[in-house]
């Protein structure tokens, strides 16, 4: 499903001798109204510096305040991730010193988080596995340095300083980058469904840091991990562990060692280079955060919380898969998203041909709506609509064919009726039995020996007859009438 080559040949019997070890760490950013700890407006493309109150720019005298929003927006992915939510929690301060942090340390969680535990199920190669998951904590993102605007000077935006962040922190427990990929996937797919962040990696509301080692297979204990940062997509995470792994591979048997450090990817050229070492790795010198209180989460706001949450995509896939009977495979396309699924229980209310509809959205559409660079919400072609297509096929009205040009001019922003447009563009299949024979009659007398090599063993020559029949009828002839009737008289 997945379409990109790996740069690592796996079957190499020497990338075969080590096993691939990797703990992703994704920071989710919450579309919350606004910042974890202040009033200030969290949305992005404001002018620069506008939303920077006392708070946010951590100016003497101010206390922050935690945002319920954040705290239920956390509960809610750790609902999903099946996480245990610590009911007391404690924030924490981060200390270091750069240009994009004006405070001087960062509000995040240490000792205590929010949640610990829990796991993310990914598919791979059709095999199910879960991701062990270490904690989420939540805690504020920083401001916004920019070297590239003017030619003199740094410059600084602090409209996201404060902004709500959740990280998801794995356990070392993902064994390929196909593995990676398919977590990252996974837990993009959640947050988009519980409309806690809108999962752009792009624009850097989802990121995600990258912790590799390898080590020989049989192996006991885990090696010197290297942190790769800076991938702006899924895929360029899966290049950036691929690149990683090899390097490290290639180090190993050149003989050299791996040393613990933190690398950036480079995605244009698809190599990576060090940021800083162990020598120079920060020490935090976290401690509570004085002017926070403990977190206490009532048992009752986790089980509200749980009780109003959206259904997620593994429900919907089961419910696909035994209501309407769709395979396994049809049912995890149609959950992709939510407003996929949202499409489709709208499209059944319409039509109960489950099949045919699935295979609309899973194919038409999404190739439709992929082109077009469009969402699922801004698909031109009503519910009502797709089900007149279906049903004309299914009553034999009109061939598939006919019925994909019919969707196409409904893409266009044609809202008549599915029949209207059959109509107008001649697209009614012709069943009609004289009108049929007629042009088999015409065909017959235009590739006579056609017939006579048919009847001496050559079978596939009534393909030609329905080719040439199909042409005469300009695509009306029905096919499957057209079909028997041609091998009635075949013979
Ligand atoms: P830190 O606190 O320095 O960020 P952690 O021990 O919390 O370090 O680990 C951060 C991430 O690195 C986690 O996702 C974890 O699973 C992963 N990790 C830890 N050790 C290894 C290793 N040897 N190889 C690959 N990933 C690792
Ligand atoms: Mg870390």
């Amino acid at each position: 499903m997945f379409k990109y080559v790996s740069l690592l040949n796996y079957s190499m019997e020497i990338y075969d001798k080590y096993e691939i070890v990797i703990g992703l760490e994704v920071h989710v950013q919450l579309n919350t109204k606004t910042k974890i700890f202040a009033g200030d407006e969290a949305d992005f493309g404001a002018a620069p510096n506008t939303h920077i109150s006392p708070i946010t720019l951590g100016l003497p005298g101010v206390l922050p305040k935690l945002n319920k929003a954040v705290l239920e927006k956390a509960i809610k992915l750790g609902i999903a991730l099946n996480c245990t939510i610590n009911e007391e929690n404690h924030f924490a301060r981060k200390n270091y010193f750069y240009a994009d942090l004006p405070k001087g340390y960062q509000i995040s969680q240490d000792a205590l988080p929010i949640c610990v535990g829990g796991y993310v199920e990914i598919i791979v190669q059709n095999v199910a596995k879960k991701i062990a998951l270490t904690r989420i904590h939540m805690e504020e993102d920083a401001g916004k340095n920019n070297h590239e605007l003017d030619e003199n000077f740094s410059l600084i935006d602090l409209n996201r300083a404060g902004v709500p962040l959740l990280e998801v922190v794995s356990e070392p427990d993902i064994r390929s980058s196909d593995e990676a990929y398919a977590y990252v996937t996974e837990l993009r797919k959640l947050v988009r469904y519980l409309d806690i962040c809108d999962g752009n990696m792009e624009e850097g509301s989802m990121r995600c840091d990258a912790n590799v080692s390898v080590r020989l297979r049989g192996e006991t204990t885990y090696r010197n991990r290297v942190e790769v940062k800076n991938m702006n997509s899924i895929r360029n995470v899966k290049r950036a562990i691929d690149v990683e792994v090899k390097r490290q591979i290639d180090l190993y048997e050149a003989g050299a060692t791996i040393e613990q450090e933190t690398r950036s990817f480079n995605q244009v050229d698809a190599t990576s280079f060090t940021l800083r070492t162990k020598e120079n790795a920060q020490d935090y010198r976290y401690f509570p955060e004085p002017d926070l209180p403990p977190v206490i989460i009532h048992p009752q706001t986790i089980q509200d919380i749980r009780n109003a949450m959206p259904a997620l995509p593994k429900e919907i896939q089961a419910q696909l898969h035994v209501n309407y009977h769709l395979s396994d495979y049809d049912a995890y396309l149609l959950s992709e998203e939510k407003d996929i699924s949202a499409y489709f229980f709208q499209l059944i209310q319409h039509t109960s041909n489950y099949k045919a509809a699935a295979n609309w959205i899973n194919n038409e559409i999404k190739s439709y709506l992929n082109e077009s660079h469009l969402t699922f919400t801004q698909l031109p072609v009503t519910t009502l609509q797709l089900a007149e297509i279906i049903q004309l096929v299914d009553d034999n009205i009109v061939s598939s064919s006919g019925a994909k040009s019919i969707f196409k001019v409904m893409c266009e922003g044609d809202n008549s009726s599915a029949i209207a447009i059959a109509e107008k563009l001649n697209f009614i299949q012709s069943n009609n039995e004289d009108e049929l024979n007629t042009w088999i009659e015409q065909a017959f007398a235009k590739f006579p020996d056609k017939i006579l090599e048919y009847r001496n063993g050559k079978k596939g020559n009534l393909n030609l007859f329905i080719g040439e029949v199909m042409k005469l009828s300009r695509g009306s002839a029905d096919p499957k009438k057209l079909t028997t009737l041609l091998l009635e008289k075949l013979g």
